[in-house]
């Protein structure tokens, strides 16, 4: 087992930036979800002061958009890639073992895909694969340039993600598109490997590969860390300080997802889809989303109210954005 104990202490120790990061990176926050490049593209000069906590820090990098936090954990290190919020915020993990980066998720534009890339190069080590998590256009939008900028890194996902990708994506890019012109992809980059459930050595870090359904969405890959005691749950778990994706419709079953979480034992701290990681009791706070929203679902008749009222009850949470993006699809006409 690798020196746990002290990765955990330090990996827990990133709370006490996580103010700083929400600052950094919610900064340009819009409220709708039309949300376009320019507000956010300013790079931010605070996280160049931003010297972190101890065993994290910022890898900060003069005109980068995004933010990284580096969580070591002896000869393992997690790197955390969160986007600005018109990016939604969302993360791509680089774990770096003695040898090789393993990549989870490929950002929602292309903008920011590319600074992943920079970054991952300067690590001086080869990307061994990259790895979905689910087939949301947020994580998978900017892999055209993961895969072109790493060629020999192949790309993987659980068995039914690639067909999701493949079926949905082509609307989803068209969208995109018409948002965020060319900084969205020009083609869908759609998994060719399969990743199995279970224990999985990949360059010396053990991973506990899960397979859950019917949450946030429809599929989704989870991985337990044991010897970093970490919990890579992606969209399953959100931000206390954000709104959660509801979109798919599942408020049910995601409570069952929910509190299989909370009963898996083994990790202390868990790296997000979107914004910086968070303890266990993120697990609780997105129990007590889920419930409003279901609840605010079942009385409201049309998008608009459920978004409103929903935005309503959680009136400080950030990135309500994903409210009126959940609203449009639980209420868009059966297709
Ligand atoms: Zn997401």
């Amino acid at each position: 087992m690798l020196s746990s104990n002290s990765g955990v202490q330090r990996m827990s120790q990133t709370a006490l930036s996580r103010s700083r990061f929400l600052r950094l990176a919610a900064g340009a926050l819009l409220p709708s979800i039309d949300l376009r490049l320019s507000a956010a593209a300013a790079p931010n000069p605070q996280l160049v002061q931003n010297s972190g906590a101890p065993g994290t820090e910022d890898a900060a990098a003069p005109g980068r958009m995004g933010a990284i936090l580096v969580s070591h954990f002896g000869p393992v290190k997690i790197h955390s890639y969160l986007s600005p919020a018109d990016g939604l915020q969302v993360n791509t993990q680089m774990i770096e073992g003695p040898n090789a980066v393993v990549i989870f998720d490929g950002q929602l534009l292309l903008t920011y895909a590319d600074e992943v890339a920079s970054y991952v190069q300067t690590l001086g080590k080869p990307v061994d694969r990259i790895i979905l998590s689910h087939a949301h256009t947020d994580h998978w939008g900017g892999l055209q340039i993961l895969t072109e900028r790493f060629p020999d890194a192949r790309v993987f996902a659980l068995d039914g993600i690639a067909d999701q990708v493949r079926v949905r994506g082509p609307a989803r890019l068209d969208g995109l598109r018409r948002t965020y012109g060319d900084k969205a992809a020009t083609k869908v980059t759609v998994p060719t490997e399969t990743i199995t459930e279970g224990l999985q050595r990949i360059d010396g870090v053990t991973y506990d590969f899960k397979r859950f359904v019917d949450a946030e969405s429809d599929l989704q890959l989870a991985a337990l860390l044991p010897e970093q005691k970490v919990l890579m749950a992606f969209d399953l778990v959100f931000s206390p300080n954000q709104h959660a994706f509801t979109g798919a419709n599942h408020f049910d079953h995601w409570m069952i997802v929910l509190e299989s979480l909370k009963a898996l034992q083994g990790y202390d701290t868990i790296t997000i889809g979107h914004d910086t990681p968070v303890d266990r009791s993120a697990i609780d706070s997105t129990m007590t989303y889920v419930k409003r929203a279901k609840a605010i679902h079942s009385v409201s008749a049309d998008a608009k109210t459920y978004s409103e009222n929903l935005k309503a009850a959680f009136p400080d949470l950030q990135q309500a954005g994903f409210v009126d993006l959940s609203a449009s699809y639980l209420y868009a006409a059966p297709h």
